[in-house]
């Protein structure tokens, strides 16, 4: 599974009901991302958009989404950077480094969140998802 891959991406308003293979679906009004797990496994990664979650990068040719894809929950525990529209395979972690990773996240937002009650932001408006966000990505989860 270590050859270069290159994906297709899709702007759509709400996430398909059948995801493609090799296809990033944008969705900006959910703020989201979504594709099937590069490894081909068939699993659908879900990676939500928000200033503690990833980024969308869009040059007008090709995306990016930074940080990286880690599927730890999935059996493939696939891991990849998807640079340019490329999969850039990344090493398997081991548990430390993902517990280690998991932790960063924690702190990543509880910095973030902590800086914006410092800057007189609401915290609720920063890098939460709009109200029903999840209550719509439950339901196409577990169509
Ligand atoms: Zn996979």
């Amino acid at each position: 599974m270590n050859q270069t891959m290159i994906l297709v991406f899709e702007f759509v308003n709400s996430i398909p009901e059948k995801l493609d293979e090799r296809t990033l679906y944008v969705s900006m009004e959910y703020a989201t991302v979504a594709h099937r797990c590069c490894c081909g496994c068939g699993r659908e990664v879900v990676t939500p958009l928000s200033p503690t979650d990833w980024k969308l990068a869009y040059d007008g040719v090709s995306i990016s989404l930074s940080p990286s894809v880690g599927n730890w929950s999935f059996d493939c525990q696939s891991h990849y950077w998807i640079v340019n529209n490329t999969v850039r395979w990344a090493g398997q972690w081991s548990k430390e480094q993902i517990a280690a990773g998991r932790q960063h996240d924690r702190q990543t937002k509880q910095e973030h969140f902590t800086a914006g009650e410092e800057a007189g932001v609401e915290k609720v408006t920063r890098g939460e998802p709009r109200p029903g966000f999840w209550a719509r990505l439950w339901k196409w989860l577990s169509r």
